[in-house]
């Protein structure tokens, strides 16, 4: 993590205001948060809905920070304090992470894109790290904030940083790359999350495209070649010396060739490495999407065939995506509650459509949440496709899943399809008709918490 004087922090910041007594003290790494500010750091306080950090200067001076900035808008610093004044600290934040960041000798690969984002950053860097130093962005830190985070924690001697970059609205991702400046980027695909802010499609598309902006020109840019959206507008826009594309089609420079599902995972072919058969324990044709843009970057990156191979089938994916359960009653919980979206919902149907060797399938699926005025709409699209192939039972859960579950039912048989807004409820029924051999999946948007049914279901 960034480790400098208070002299160096200043200038970096275009901050003012240290006491000379202060200039030489050693800063070793940024906090925003004195709840998890470690003895040493640069405590940046930010002034958020709720909170002023300004009002915890003093409580992060006494868990042991070095110094701290304090926005002038603010008014003067407390008498005697190691405070450097700059105009927002906000900016100073991002600022500093950017300098820092070109301080560095680290390639920087950045990833945005409505679904698989963080799968796919966790792929990329177990790819590099065969031949590299990695360091990736921790969970989901992906926004405005947690992006600079991600850069000052890096160590001086990182050869590949991973970054992961999350938006919802326009500017976002244009301010975002400008602060990483990345060598690659990739643009995973275009979903419906955060339609409300983007208005449509082609907004999200554009927003997502700003990643090109701080991307260096002699680098590399990914993004998912099946996307109209993408495609053409991409032809448009200044690009770097070198793009690649992904996806089903083999107009795609990295297409599966073949694909196969397994009970763990996803045996897939390549044209670029013939007589090489790959696997990723990862549930779901869409993750071989990801694994592709990945082995793209590894690949531009020098990574061998062997490293490739090996990395992605020793793959650990992160909890509650596409999370496979095997339980004690002898029945298989896919649990992929993490997040939910149209465009991820179908995925997750198209692969239990796609299970077979179970004797029942059962969809848990709840609330696709920030969709914005079509919502409803989302959630009957879904309902729409479902049918006895994809699910035996349909259980959903909430007040807009309700629109999934009212879609559904004219394809089923009676009593298949059945809707809560209680999770005990649910549970109670679910556990009524599951017996042992049978697969269920849980899938919603985060704020329903849909893995609380695990206890219950384990
Ligand atoms: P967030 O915006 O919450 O940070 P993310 O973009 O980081 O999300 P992941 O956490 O990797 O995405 O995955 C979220 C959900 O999207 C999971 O349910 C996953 O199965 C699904 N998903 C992942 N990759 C794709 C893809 N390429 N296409 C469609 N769905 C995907
Ligand atoms: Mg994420």
């Amino acid at each position: 993590m960034i480790t400098r004087t208070l002299r160096d922090i200043q200038s970096m910041v275009d901050g003012r205001g240290l006491a000379d007594e202060f200039l030489d003290i050693m800063v070793r790494g940024v906090s925003t948060d004195t709840r998890t500010l470690q003895k040493g750091n640069l405590y940046i306080p930010l002034k958020g809905a709720k909170f002023n950090g300004h009002a915890f200067v003093q409580d992060a001076l006494d868990k042991g920070a070095s110094a701290v900035l304090w926005s002038e808008t603010e008014g003067n610093p407390p008498e005697g304090v190691p405070a450097i004044i700059v105009d927002d600290t906000l900016r100073a934040l991002q600022r500093l992470a950017h300098r820092y960041r070109n301080q560095l000798s680290a390639k920087v690969i950045g990833i945005t894109g409505s679904n698989g984002k963080t799968t796919t950053k966790d792929i990329v860097a177990a790819l590099l790290a065969t031949t590299y130093k990695v360091q990736k962005t921790e969970g989901n830190l992906n926004n405005h904030i947690g992006v600079p985070l991600t850069l000052l924690h890096l160590e001086e001697d990182v050869e590949m940083a991973v970054v992961e970059m999350g938006m919802s609205n326009f500017g976002e991702i244009e301010l975002l790359s400008n602060i990483a400046e990345p060598d690659a980027a990739i643009i995973t695909n275009i979903g419906e999350a955060h339609l409300q802010e983007l208005g449509s499609r082609e907004g999200i598309a554009q927003a997502k495209l700003e990643i090109l902006s701080g991307l260096k020109k002699n680098g590399l840019f990914v993004y998912y070649g099946d996307e109209p959206l993408l495609a053409s507008r991409v032809s448009s826009l200044p690009l770097p010396e070198h793009v690649l594309t992904f996806g089903q089609g083999n107009e795609n420079d990295y297409y599966p060739e073949s694909v196969e599902l397994r009970a763990s995972g996803m045996a897939f072919t390549i044209r670029q490495a013939p007589n090489r058969s790959f696997f990723l324990p990862i549930l779901g044709k869409h993750h071989v999407y990801n694994a592709l843009a990945a082995i793209a970057v590894a690949r531009f990156f020098d990574v061998s065939w062997e490293n490739v191979q090996e990395a992605l089938s020793q793959l650990h994916v992160t909890r509650m995506r596409m999370e496979v359960i095997e339980t004690k009653k002898g029945w298989t919980i896919i649990n992929d509650a993490y997040n939910a979206s149209p465009t991820s919902m179908k995925a997750a149907l198209q692969l239990l459509q796609e299970l077979t060797g179970y004797k029942k399938k059962i969809a848990v699926l709840g609330d696709m949440l920030e969709l914005g005025d079509r919502e409803v709409e989302f959630h009957r699209e879904i309902g729409a496709m479902l049918r006895p192939e994809i699910a035996d039972y349909v259980f959903t859960y909430g007040e807009l899943a309700r629109h999934i579950a009212l879609a559904a039912r004219p394809f089923f048989p009676d009593g298949r399809v059945n809707a809560y807004e209680d999770k005990r409820a649910l549970a109670k029924d679910l556990l009524a008709v599951v017996s042992s051999k049978d697969v269920i999946l849980l899938k919603a948007s985060r704020g329903m918490k849909l893995e609380e049914l695990l206890y219950d279901l384990q």
